[in-house]
């Protein structure tokens, strides 16, 4: 019998590569989910040109269904909405929980910002595990993800971050001035407890630098979990059969049962859940181990931060070629404000920016899109994200009708940190001729930075409502978790990259 893999994102290919270099046998499950032919076309038909040779019309019907896309929490990339499950579909009351669901190909690696760091070890230092046992698996990972970046201060913080291989896509103007003025600034910086490096992506250095990130790369150099999906699909020991929607799980004498939405029952030896926070929730708590019962998740509460330069943008910010992705990372370090790191991540320029802001004072002064249009190009946006301990709990139950009905904690301390992180984030961005508008600042609400998990944390003890090292909760042999649910707390540096290295840690135990 083989070993079942629910979920085919960034968690699933993580665990399905691990297990399959163990000489095991995978089936592969997920919801299935793709772009619309139409906008599947309307991708390719870009990706098959030099972006020099793009026609206005194209890039207009490529972007116009992003610029379009409801503001209620949903992402949509590629002109779909493919990657997310509306929030009504997953939860009983969707209002307050920006948490989003994938049923996807590839889950929500599809929409991701491929921002990629791996935990500090001073973050996990609390953890069961250490920073040597995930090492290894980091490694592994970073080959699937094809990370770009280049060695600089955060190196010394997370070595494992970046491949040999690693080349980093030239950075964006308005970045590489904010580097060069802060390079004469060390000292402060370090005063202020904050270092600075170039972002780690996880996109192919062969990025040719068209600007289309936040609407889907057409040309596929974004990684997404599909890209690591086709090449195990080459393996003769891998089978893949999306579209079966798991409702629950139980092990019975022989190893695992699996019941799908109208499907016979599936079996197999052991089965890992990469379903996702919200689609391994549904799962168990609808099984037999889990049924009745209410599992917390731990949000890593974000807020986004405004900064206009004093300095004339370098050049046309919005002439090719250029990226949108996160440019640098910034990392606080200061236990008067948070015995964990307060990660940062700094955006440019981007097509958004002023669409946004005349969305959101426009109406107020008639006749302002030009001055949106002038403060956009001097805009940079930092996201800051907190550790877990300072932020919100979600409950979650099962509702009668399978959704989710939730409940949640604000985390006590968030307004608190948040407002010394950024006023120590916005000392540092100074240094760079950059004034932060701290009064506009944007906190996210729980969910909303997908930087989410914890829910039946890995533990030494095992208790109700907890996993063992192997991700297998209470009571349990054959089920393993491999997702964020797992993760014993949420730091603030991104998580996807050390979500698939645990799930790769796990696949590769031999149980
Ligand atoms: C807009 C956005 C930006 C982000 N940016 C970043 C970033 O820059 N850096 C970062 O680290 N993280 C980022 N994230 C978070 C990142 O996308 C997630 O951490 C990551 O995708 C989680 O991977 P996963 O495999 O555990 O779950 P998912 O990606 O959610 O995949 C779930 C998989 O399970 C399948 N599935 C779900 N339920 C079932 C079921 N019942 N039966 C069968 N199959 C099922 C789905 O089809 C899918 O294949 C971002 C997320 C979003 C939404």
């Amino acid at each position: 019998m083989a070993d079942i893999v629910v979920g085919s994102g960034p968690s699933g290919v993580a665990v399905a590569t691990a297990l399959l270099a163990r000489g095991r046998k995978v089936l592969m499950l997920d919801g299935g989910r793709r772009p619309e032919a139409a906008a599947l076309a309307a991708r390719d038909k870009l990706g098959a040109m030099q972006w020099d040779s793009w026609s206005r019309e194209d890039i207009a019907a490529y972007t116009a269904p992003c610029y379009e896309a409801p503001r209620d929490g949903q992402v949509r990339r590629f002109g779909s909405d493919f990657a997310m499950v509306p929030g009504r579909e997953t939860f009983s009351d969707p209002t307050g929980v920006d948490l989003r669901a994938s049923l996807a190909v590839g889950g929500l690696s599809n929409v991701w910002g491929s921002a990629v760091l791996p935990y500090a070890a001073l973050d996990i230092a609390d953890w069961p595990l250490t920073e040597a046992d995930l090492r290894p698996h980091y490694r592994k990972v970073a080959q699937l993800l094809t990370v770009s970046g280049t060695r600089d201060q955060l190196s010394a913080d997370f070595p494992d971050a970046l491949p040999e291989s690693a080349r980093q896509i030239p950075p964006t103007p308005q970045a590489r001035t904010i580097m060069s003025r802060l390079s004469l600034r060390q000292s402060h910086l370090s005063d202020l407890g904050i270092r600075i490096g170039a972002a780690r992506q996880a996109v192919s250095s062969d990025c040719t630098e068209c600007g289309l990130c936040q609407h889907g790369c057409p040309y596929g150099y974004i990684w997404s979990a599909t890209a690591t999906l086709n090449g195990l699909k080459l393996h003769p020991n891998f089978r893949y059969s999306p579209g079966m929607i798991v409702q629950s799980v139980r092990e019975d004498a022989d190893g695992v049962v699996l019941q799908g939405a109208q499907c016979d029952p599936l079996q197999g030896d052991r089965v890992y859940l990469a379903a996702g926070v919200l689609g391994t929730s549904q799962i168990l708590l609808s099984s037999p181990l889990m049924r009745g019962r209410t599992l917390t998740l731990k949000d890593s509460q974000q807020a986004f931060m405004p900064m206009l330069h004093h300095w004339a943008p370098p050049k046309p910010v919005d002439a090719q070629p250029f990226t949108t992705l996160p440019q640098l990372f910034a990392e606080l370090s200061d236990p008067a404000i948070s015995p964990y790191l307060v990660h940062a991540q700094l955006y440019s320029w981007n097509d958004f920016y002023a669409r946004e802001m005349q969305a959101t004072y426009g109406r107020r002064l008639p006749g302002s899109a030009p001055l949106w249009k002038a403060l956009a190009r001097r805009l940079i946006v930092a996201q800051i994200f907190l550790h877990s301990t300072h932020s919100a709990r979600i409950n979650l139950r099962l509702a009668p009708d399978g959704r989710l009905d939730t409940k949640v904690h604000p985390g006590a301390e968030a307004a608190a940190v948040l407002d010394a992180a950024s006023g120590r984030f916005a000392r540092a961005m100074r240094l760079a001729g950059l004034h932060a508008l701290t009064f506009a600042r944007r906190d996210g609400p729980p969910g909303s930075s997908f930087h989410v998990g914890s829910s039946l944390p890995m533990t030494n003890a095992p208790a109700p409502s907890t996993s063992d090292l192997l991700g297998r909760p209470e009571g349990a042999q054959r089920i393993h978790i491999v997702d964020a649910s797992v993760l014993p707390t949420v730091p603030s540096t991104t998580i996807t990259f050390s979500v698939m290295a645990n799930a790769h840690r796990i696949g590769a135990a031999q149980v």
